[in-house]
């Protein structure tokens, strides 16, 4: 592969000095663990704050967003170099088109991920919206038959516009973890993970305000309704998930062109049942006629299958 030159990660330069400091004890933890370059992908419908969120993170206006969903169709990686660690961020365009998934994009993405690790998924959608519906188990299943269930081992939900009011009065914090529940709930039954699996429980959800009208603390920090530095919070939570015990994803030729990776065992059944014709129906049925050859009959049997008596002395 050709090599490029990646440019610095001066961005976290135009943080609030506490931000830039937190994210620094952050790098240097996942150096620390011989983490010397970190792949997020960024997924999700359209509009929801998917590339205001990566330029959120970078520090920059690098990828080009939109309010009215005109997305580009194709991918966009952007890296940033800091104190020799590199950050990759996968910005990609919006699944659903017309109400369905846009199997086009998909198979555009999967072909840009060729050859690429996954370290984390960030599974981007709004914070102010009131229902989940179908698009959304869409979306989670198509991520699901694309990279396998083991991607929501690395996945963090982030949810935008987080510097809202709920209605009706409604305590925030109580509105955030409503929203999330109902959206792990539509991600795991989109992505066919059981409720009580551990990966389900451990999917993080943190929130994200890209308005440059986010509030700032006392430090200058852009901060939440309920206080939370939300860039801090969020590179913490992509440092733990890359740490933690599951593997990265990695894109290779047989994930995008093999069979959905959730159904691969499926190609074993056929070897299953004639491994189980040869070695136990087989031989259970050369004992049954055996057995039937060897068997004595009772007298009336044979009287009923037209033996007489004398036949049998
Ligand atoms: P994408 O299609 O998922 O990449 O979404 P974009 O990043 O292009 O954002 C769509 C629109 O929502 C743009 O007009 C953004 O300015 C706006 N937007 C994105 N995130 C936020 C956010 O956290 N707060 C607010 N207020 N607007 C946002
Ligand atoms: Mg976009």
């Amino acid at each position: 592969m050709a090599s490029q030159i990646i440019r610095e990660w001066s961005g976290i330069n135009t943080f609030a000095s506490a931000t830039q400091k937190k994210l620094l004890e952050l790098l240097g933890k996942l150096k620390q663990e011989d983490v010397n370059s970190l792949t997020i992908l960024v997924m999700g419908k359209g509009g929801v704050g998917k590339s205001s969120t990566l330029n959120s993170i970078i520090g920059e206006r690098v990828v080009s967003i939109s309010p009215f969903q005109s997305e580009g169709p194709r991918p966009v990686m952007v890296s940033r170099s800091r104190a020799g660690f590199t950050l990759n961020i996968i910005d990609t365009p919006g699944l659903i088109e017309g109400g369905y998934i846009n199997d086009m994009a998909l198979d555009i993405i999967k072909r840009f991920l060729l050859n690429k690790t996954i370290d984390v998924l960030l599974y981007v959608d709004r914070l102010d919206a009131y229902r989940v519906d179908n698009l959304d188990k869409l979306v989670a299943k198509a991520i699901t038959d694309s990279f396998g269930k083991g991607i929501w081992n690395k996945a963090i939900i982030a949810l935008t516009h987080a510097q809202f009011s709920p209605p009706d009065g409604l305590p925030y914090d109580e509105f955030v973890s409503k929203r999330s529940e109902a959206l792990l709930k539509v991600v795991r039954s989109g992505a066919h993970i059981k409720k009580d699996a551990v990966q389900a429980a451990s999917i993080p959800v943190v929130l994200v305000e890209n308005s440059g009208r986010c509030n700032t603390n006392d430090s200058g920090e852009k901060v939440l309704p309920n206080g939370t530095a939300w860039i801090p919070h969020l590179v913490q939570t992509i440092t733990e998930t890359t740490l933690n015990e599951s593997k990265s994803i990695h894109v290779d030729k047989n994930l995008i062109e093999g069979p959905n990776p959730n159904q691969r065992g499926k190609l074993w059944i056929p070897l299953v049942f004639a491994l189980q014709y040869f070695f136990v129906m087989k031989p259970i049925k050369g004992l049954i006629r055996r057995d039937i050859a060897r068997e004595s009959r009772p007298a009336w049997e044979m009287r009923d299958a037209g033996f007489r008596r004398r036949d049998l002395y």
